[in-house]
């Protein structure tokens, strides 16, 4: 029985889909004005492997995420960069979708840049103002009177009576403190949004009205979701600096639309922090992707990606956690361990016989001890104990020479229902990488030079085969040669 713990609710709550056939999954995305830091990039490791561990468990699941293409941010540094808006955050959309393949993060199945919702976002405001809850104010933008929506602040459990509120903010962030009615629709300022300028109409007070300007951030999600899934989702996730505002606006704005819950379950990742504070862009204090390739440089970036993919994954997604470099040479040395378990399968080649039913039973207990880690509120670093255990389990096999070819092929298929969630392992190791002939035969002489005992015959062969770009690996199974 899978568990998701709500922030709503506060409580880990039994899932519990609208339609068993298929389950709304959405995230908010990229703010594409800078490469994304790591810290971002956990975000998306989280939400993924939500998607993953409820496609594994057999749930039929649609994902959408937006990208948050129109905003200050984008905005300002566009103008910075003397780029279109549009050149401008493809240019950093494009590098997000690579660090994210970079990481086998599966992207979303629909990715929404939100200058293509403008339409719902103008119909959302307009339905708003009919029915009250949005307001024209004199600055020309269009707000949302949060005094008008009684549920205001239930997702970041805000006490909104002791708050000292100011009147109407119009910016896309802010803090707690600063509680207030929200921009939906900005009025065009010439001087900070340049030649970014939607001229849309509305319809207020029996007038129609043409107002110049943009989009809120929050409004951009809302119309995303309306959309792409309608007014009702499954579940909402993002980073816990989401909250407030930005969750709490959306659900202020799309339940007040259709009158129905928005999201069923609101799920939100801890920070990853550095010198145990938040990486920010903001503050200056972050690592990209890139640059941590950068500082391993012992590493080939494939490793770097998969140590990373790994200490997220050992982490409690909730949980905040400090980047360190030791922790990351630490998980890659782990991911180097998987990749020993599966060369080692790759060259165990029992022969065919029975599948004992100690054996399948073992089998049975890591599938169903891994589906109640995962169960348990996406439970990664539990699950990951199972693996490590199973690990060891293969390995003992493998050295007292103990299974037959077919319980090492049942092996192999737990493994590929495992890493269906995890992402890490690299099954390219299994595959037979034509080593040449030339090269077979020498092994074949130097082995035959070892049993002789002619240790300085074999330990030539051994070098003439590492000038030739291959190094010979001798384990309890016998010996293999493989490409440097
Ligand atoms: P942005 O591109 O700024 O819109 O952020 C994209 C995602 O990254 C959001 O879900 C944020 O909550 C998340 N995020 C931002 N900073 C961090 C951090 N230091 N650690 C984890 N997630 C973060
Ligand atoms: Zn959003």
């Amino acid at each position: 029985m899978l568990q998701l713990q709500n922030t709503f609710s506060q409580t880990k709550e039994r899932f519990k889909p609208i339609r068993q056939e298929l389950v709304k999954v959405y995230y908010c995305g990229p703010t594409p004005y800078n490469y994304a830091h790591i810290g971002n990039l956990r975000a998306y490791l989280f939400s993924d492997s939500v998607v993953r561990t409820l496609r594994y468990l057999g749930y039929k699941v649609q994902t959408v995420m937006n990208v948050t293409d129109i905003d200050d941010k984008t905005i300002r540094d566009s103008q910075k960069a003397g780029m279109d808006l549009q050149s401008f955050t493809e240019k950093y959309t494009g590098l997000f979708l690579e660090d994210i393949k970079k990481l086998g993060i599966i992207p979303a199945d629909t990715i929404v840049p939100i200058s293509t919702a403008i339409d719902t976002m103008v119909e959302i405001i307009q339905k708003l103002l009919d029915k009250g809850y949005a307001y024209l104010a004199e600055d020309g933008s269009i707000y949302y009177s949060i005094k008008k929506f009684p549920k205001y602040g239930q997702l970041a459990h805000l006490d909104i009576k002791g708050m000292k509120s100011s009147v109407r903010i119009n910016n896309d962030e802010y803090e707690k403190e600063s509680v207030a009615d929200f921009a939906l629709w900005k009025a065009y300022d010439v001087e900070k949004d340049g030649p970014n300028k939607w001229i849309v109409k509305f319809n207020v007070d029996g007038k129609e009205v043409e107002v110049p300007g943009r989009p809120g951030w929050h409004i951009e999600c809302s119309a995303c979701n309306l959309k792409h899934f309608g007014p009702e989702i499954d579940i909402h996730m993002g980073g816990i600096d989401n909250i407030f505002p930005h969750h709490e606006n959306e659900i202020a704005q799309s339940e007040a639309y259709s009158g129905k819950k928005f999201s069923r379950y609101w799920m939100h990742s801890g920070h990853l922090m550095i010198d145990n504070k938040k990486m920010s862009k903001k503050d200056g204090t972050f690592y990209t992707l890139a640059d941590i390739v950068t500082k391993v440089p012992s590493e080939k970036p494939e490793m770097v990606y998969r140590g990373f993919r790994l200490m997220n994954l050992q982490t409690r997604y909730r949980e905040n956690f400090n980047f360190t470099f030791d922790r990351l040479t630490t998980a890659i040395q782990t991911v180097k361990g998987f990749d020993e378990v599966l060369k080692r399968l790759k060259h165990y080649n029992p022969p065919s016989g029975k599948v004992f039913r100690d054996f399948r039973e073992m089998m049975q207990q890591y599938v169903q001890a891994y589906i109640e880690c995962l169960e348990d509120d996406i439970g990664t670093p539990e699950a990951l104990a199972i693996v490590f255990d199973c690990f060891s389990f293969i390995n003992s096999g493998i050295d007292t020479n103990a299974f037959s070819l077919e319980e090492k092929n049942a092996i192999l298929d737990l493994l590929h229902s495992f890493d269906e969630v995890l992402g890490l392992f690299d099954f390219s190791l299994l595959e037979s990488t034509d080593i040449p002939e030339e090269i077979e035969l020498l092994l074949m002489q130097r082995n035959a030079a070892k049993e002789q005992k002619n240790y300085p015959l074999a330990d030539s062969l051994r070098d003439q085969i590492g000038s030739m770009g291959y190094k010979i690996v001798d384990d309890k199974t016998g010996s293999h040669v493989e490409k440097v």
